[in-house]
């Protein structure tokens, strides 16, 4: 079965020292409570700090994303990563697509697709975020958009590479606000993103893509989430960034698995 993945955003927030810190002292727990064995832990700090992270989680067992990348493999886009830089770095995963980076960013399905196929290609696994915005929520669009964030996302991947895609599905009514979608909420939009992947990719490969919960998971909603049927994890923003909350999301991630899910 797909193994939870737990997932924290740093964002743009912390100091070296303290993404430092925060790395180690996660890493710490997790090894010393060996999660590692049942599931999958990665941090996403910003940029300038991924270097000093990874070098604080040598041999631990947790892996290092980026927040974002662009598509181009070099060149004169000031500003940017490319997916080679943050692979020499020591990066496994990447971030695409988030909310903050469509809607404040003004990201566009077509450049985040760009994004999705050089990152695959170059070796970055991929965490797509999906998910609709309050209006599409109250509008009962959160399907509808669901569809375009894969099937334009994700367009041109081959389902063999979907094996290095990880989904995160953040409604942005729920994102930095508190409010969280019921675990009857996200998993009915969880197994329709999943049934959308069957039909893209076939059913074998749907089945095997891990689908992350996203959106004001706390240690006290996280285990209810990910003991839904399509929620194999969870991408956490704030509450990543406090050592005990992270920690008591990833024991609730333990907890389900031991439950069997
Ligand atoms: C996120 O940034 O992906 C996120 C889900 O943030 P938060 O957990 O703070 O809602």
């Amino acid at each position: 079965m797909r193994r939870f993945f737990i997932a924290g955003n740093w964002k743009m927030n912390l100091s070296a020292a303290e993404a430092r810190v925060l790395a180690a002292e996660v890493a710490g727990k997790v090894a010393v409570e060996n999660a590692a064995a049942k599931l999958d832990v990665a941090v996403c700090p910003a940029f300038v700090h991924l270097e000093s992270v990874v070098r604080a989680l040598q041999g631990a067992p947790v892996a290092v994303g980026g927040q974002d990348v662009y598509f181009e493999p070099n060149g004169a886009f000031t500003g940017e990563v490319s997916v080679a830089m943050l692979k020499d770095v020591g990066c496994r995963y990447v971030i695409i697509g988030h909310s903050e980076r469509r809607h404040v960013i003004g990201e566009t399905d077509e450049l985040i697709n760009r994004k999705v196929k050089a990152a695959l290609a170059g070796g970055l696994e991929v965490i797509l975020c999906i998910g609709e915005l309050l209006e599409e929520w109250e509008k009962g669009q959160t399907e509808a958009v669901c569809q375009r964030h894969l099937r334009q996302g994700l367009a041109g991947v081959a389902a063999e590479q979907t094996a290095k895609v990880t989904i995160a599905y953040e409604p942005v009514w729920a994102i930095g606000t508190g409010k969280t979608a019921t675990p009857e909420q996200a998993q009915e939009a969880q197994a329709y993103s999943r049934s959308v992947l069957a039909e893209m990719f076939g059913g074998r490969a749907a089945q095997a893509v891990r689908i992350q919960y996203g959106g004001s998971v706390k240690p006290a909603n996280a285990e209810e989430l990910l003991r839904q049927p399509d929620v194999d994890g969870a991408l956490v923003g704030g509450a990543s960034l406090k050592r005990e909350d992270f920690w008591g999301i990833i024991q609730a991630g333990l907890r389900a698995s031991a439950a069997g899910k």
